[in-house]
Parts: C-alpha cells; structure tokens; sequence
C-alpha cells in the first residue's frame, strides 16, 4: 500500500493531462514557430492552452506567458520589477520572511546588486496584513512580492487586500501562487494581481511547465534570449506536451475547484483533529484561512526525517518542511519564522492531501502517525529526560 500524502511537493498527474500530453506527443510534434502545417497546428494549439489558462485566472490570453515551472516564474518576475524599478531609482522591495526559496534567493541575489528587501514577519499564524504592507511600503518601492498559500503549512494570505493597497500606491504586485493555483479562487483583477506564478506539477500537470501572468502595462524582461517565442519575453521551442497537459490540468481543477476544495478540507479537518491528541504537539500555519490539502504539525522529541523514513516503511509518503530543505540539517525557515524553536522545527510533519486521498487513507495515517511518534520518542534519550523531569517541556 502506498499513500500518497506529499502533494504539496508534487503531485500525481490526472488522467486527462496524461492523455492530452500523449496526444501532442504522438501527433502535433510540429515546431510552433514553423511555418507549415504541422507547426500551424502546434501553435494554435499553444494559443488554445493560452486561452485556457487565462480563463482560470480571469485576465487576457495576451497576458500569459510560458516559463518552465514556478522557479523560473518567480525569478522572472522578481528580476523584471526590480530592473524597472533600478533605472529609476527605486530599489526597494518588500517580501515576507516564508517565502519560497525561489523567490527568497532571487531577492538574496538582488540585496547584493544593492537592492534593499524587507521580509514581513508572518507572527505566529503565518500570515501578513494589507497593514503591514501599506506601513512598508515608501517611495522607493518598486515591487512587493507576496506568496498566495504557503507551501509549507498551508496559511493562506489576504492576497486581494494586500493587492489593493499596492495598486492604490502604484507598487507592482507579485504573487507566488503555485500552492493556490488549481485549489484556491483567482481572479488577477479583482484580487489587483499585477504578476503571478504558478507550476503545472502541483495541480496534477506535468513537471517542468509553469506560466506567469504579467498585466498589461506591467514590463516584464526576458531571462533567456534567443527566438522570438512567448513574444520577446521567454526564448525556446516551446514544451508543447507540457503546456498542453498543464492546460487541461489547470482547467479540470478550477471546473472542479469547489467540490474538491469541500472534500479535501473535510479529509484536512478530519486528519487535524486525528493528529491533535498527540501529546507535546503543535499545528502549524492558520487554522482557518488554510489550503484544503495541507496538514503541518511540529511534535517535540522528534527527528523530521526519521519520523518520514518510519513512515514511508509504513507506506506514507510525507514531507518534513519543503523538499528543498529537506535533505539539509537546517530547520526549515518556515518554521522559524513563525517562531517555532530550532529542537521543534526540527520535528516537523507535512501531509499534504488531494482529491485522490481516499477517507482511508486518512484513517490509516490517523492511526499510524501517533504510533510512529510515539516509537521514537521512547527511543530518544532526550525525551526520557523531559518525560523523567529533568529537562522541560517546550510545548504543552
Ligand atoms: C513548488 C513551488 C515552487 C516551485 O515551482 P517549480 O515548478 O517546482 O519550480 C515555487 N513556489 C511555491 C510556493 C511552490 O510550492
């Protein structure tokens, strides 16, 4: 038996991005750039996946270009605000401290190019305020970027707010939505999205295939050059099959966005309140404003990547902070920045569930996650310590 609970990290691809993928793999190899037939078809293929696209985000076709997942989305973004930005002296830019590494190292490399970035801290819950940014924000401000969902422990942020106060003062607005895109509402006009990110793989498309929505009037540079694809914006054959998966993925999610929302949460809430009577544990991120998916717990005493290879042993694939940290001694900075200490972050959990997670596989999990805890703790030395009294307790 294998469970599948690291969505947040990948998922499995749908039935129908596969066969659509097979489709234009077998038959539309054609070069959308050529002239011929065969290439004609690949490019109004490519327009028909723009159209799509843009439908689930509610902005034009015209505003949709391709990228090879969310990384390169987000560096897109980031590098063309702040190149606009520097000519005319404008070199601040405002973040959050939970960010994505894919943003997070973008501004890292910016700081050093003598761009000044100011990471919002996201207090206990995991979120920041419209406040927060319109106290931020100053005339230098060329960009704020904040992420729509937190790929770790799941809080949603107030994304139409804090996108309001950056249109009423003039400051672009990216989003890193490749968590929400597939499984929360967008709509980039209403919500006053200037750019946003999103990747195929993490809503059931294939890996290596993204966009990113640029509105009108917003520049946007290329980071690669070469042909003329994407208009100008992003050189390359484009990944026809890829995009074309990733199309029918996006639009089979949103078509499905509410009933799956409503099951999913009900699994989420049902493996929460499973996981809660563990004792010395904590739930990470926004007990209300969540992604339907994502259950993140911290328990003490415990070492995140034992507790995942106890767990895969019993047929849960799970995740302990994002897969870019895991691997690393450091704790995640997710959970450092909503305050958790280093020995707690280091005991983290993260099942992420989709709409192919079955109420089973929630039960099994809700029996298994405890037991696996509580092995390993009776095997840490440290833990006979706080159980015995001589060391204390940091959660309750
Ligand atoms: C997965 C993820 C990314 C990176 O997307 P890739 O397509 O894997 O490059 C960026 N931001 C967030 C929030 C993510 O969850």
């Amino acid at each position: 038996m294998t469970i599948y609970a690291d969505n947040a990290a990948t998922t499995c691809m749908s039935p129908a991005a596969i066969s659509t993928m097979e489709r234009y793999m077998e038959s539309c190899y054609g070069n959308p750039s050529s002239l011929h037939s065969l290439g004609q078809r690949a490019a109004e293929a490519l327009q028909s996946a723009r159209e799509e696209i843009a439908a689930c985000l509610g902005c034009r076709p015209a505003e949709v270009y391709f990228t090879s997942g969310g990384s390169e989305a987000d560096n897109q973004a980031i590098l063309s605000a702040a190149r606009n930005g520097g000519k005319k002296g404008k070199k601040h830019i405002i973040s959050t401290a939970f960010e994505h590494h894919a943003v997070l190292h973008t501004l890292g490399k910016l700081e050093k190019e003598g761009f000044t970035v100011e990471l919002l801290p996201v207090g206990e819950t995991g979120t920041v305020s419209a406040q927060q940014v319109a106290e931020a924000i100053r005339e230098d401000t060329c960009l704020v970027t904040v992420m729509f969902a937190n790929n770790e422990i799941g809080s949603v942020l107030p994304v139409a707010e804090i996108g309001a106060v950056c249109r009423e003062k003039g400051v672009v607005f990216h989003t890193d939505a490749v968590q929400a895109a597939g499984h929360l509402p967008i709509d980039v006009e209403a919500q006053h999205i200037d750019m946003l990110s999103l990747s195929a793989h993490k809503f059931h498309g294939p890996k290596g295939v993204g966009a990113l929505y640029v509105r009108k009037g917003v520049r946007v540079s290329s980071l690669i050059e070469g042909g003329a694809q994407e208009r100008g914006k992003r050189a390359g054959t484009e990944n026809v099959p890829g995009i074309m998966g990733m199309a029918a993925a996006l639009t089979e999610a949103c078509s499905h966005m509410e009933e799956n929302a409503r099951r999913v949460s009900a699994l989420r809430d049902r493996l929460i309140e499973g996981l809660k009577p563990i004792p010395h544990s904590i739930l990470n991120g926004d007990p209300v404003n969540r992604l339907p998916g994502t259950v993140s717990f911290c328990f003490e005493g415990i070492e995140g990547e034992s507790l995942l290879l106890m767990l895969d042993e019993k047929g849960i694939c799970a995740s302990s902070g994002s897969a870019c940290t895991s691997g690393s001694l450091d704790p995640s900075h997710v959970l450092l920045a909503i305050g958790r200490p280093h020995e707690i972050a280091h005991g983290s959990l993260r099942l992420s569930l989709c709409e192919y997670t079955t109420e089973e596989e929630v039960e099994y999990m809700i029996r298994e996650v405890p037991r696996v805890v509580e092995y390993l703790r009776n095997m840490s030395p440290l833990w006979r310590d706080k159980v015995s009294g001589k060391k204390e307790f940091i959660l309750k």
